[in-house]
């Protein structure tokens, strides 16, 4: 049996593609795939650049500015994506910040300015896109974010950021609790560790990406690209009763708790 997503006729916005290394990306390059047509937010004009070459010779794209912490931004996002497509089938928020001081220290000497942005940046966000979404959302409508398994167990220096895994985890069961009497999914993906510019902040990743490497039953780590696949599953129609979950793609380095070998 061979099954095909085919997503032509839907439209998506991508927040959160700093370059080609970005998991928004690995996502949008399967929706693209897919047939597609995908706006892109990003965070301030020093990300348009590496965001323009990553989609020359591609169609029925566009970008437009957009920090995801600012209300006029949000609005001024929405109301283009009510331009551009009308409505909206697909929602991807992958974003997440924690100021470096927070992560490099003791989780118990988190100041609350840091602990507010790290929450704002990497939670609220989410909820803030979805209240906006919501007007342009039909019934079969997906939304989906990036989370990381040091919400459910501790991994050092990951500190304040885990909090906000937590919520943003604890806030994807509550959108899909509002928004699934209109027919519209919420899910958060688990993702392994993976080489980005967001995870080049954390300090000590590399000992953590390889300690993953370690604990995965694959033998492997999990690639962007399978964070992709999944994402395709959960925002196409194969993922229709999928709600309020959060779905792990490591390659099963979160089911062990050392090296099976
Ligand atoms: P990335 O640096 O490529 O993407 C993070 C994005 O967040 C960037 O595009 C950045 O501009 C954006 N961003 C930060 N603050 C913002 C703001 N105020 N407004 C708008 N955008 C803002 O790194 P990534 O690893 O692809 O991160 C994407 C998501 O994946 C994050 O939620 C991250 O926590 C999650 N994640 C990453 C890993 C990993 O190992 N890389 C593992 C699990 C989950």
């Amino acid at each position: 049996m061979t099954v095909s997503v085919d997503l032509s006729g839907k439209t998506a916005l991508v927040m959160g593609v700093a370059n080609a290394r970005s998991l928004g990306w690995a996502i949008a390059e399967q929706l693209l795939a897919a047939g597609c047509r995908v706006g892109f937010s990003y965070q301030g004009e020093r990300l348009k650049s590496e965001l323009d070459k990553l989609l020359v010779g591609r169609e029925g794209v566009w970008t437009q500015q957009a920090d995801a912490t600012s209300e006029e931004d949000m609005t001024a996002l929405f109301t283009r994506v009510r331009e551009e497509f009308g409505h909206l089938d697909i929602l991807v928020h992958s974003i997440a910040f924690a100021p470096r001081a927070a992560m490099e220290g003791r989780f118990v000497d988190t100041t609350a300015d840091d602990w507010n942005t790290a929450l704002n940046v990497s939670a609220y966000t989410l909820v803030s896109a979805a209240r906006h979404a919501e007007p342009l959302l039909r019934e079969g409508a997906s939304i989906v974010s990036l989370t990381y398994h040091a919400s459910q167990q501790v991994v050092p220096k990951y500190n304040v950021m885990a909090v906000a895994k937590a919520a943003l985890e604890a806030a994807t069961r509550y959108l899909a609790a509002d928004l699934g009497p209109a027919g519209v999914r919420v899910n958060t993906i688990s993702a392994g560790a993976m080489r980005t510019v967001a995870a080049r902040s954390i300090p000590g990743f590399g000992n953590l990406y390889d300690e993953a490497g370690r604990r995965a039953v694959l033998g492997r780590h999990a690639t962007p690209e399978e964070v992709g696949k999944l994402a395709l599953f959960l925002l196409s129609d194969l993922g229709s009763g999928v709600t309020g979950q959060t779905m792990y793609v490591d390659a099963g380095a979160s089911i062990t708790t050392m090296p099976l070998q």
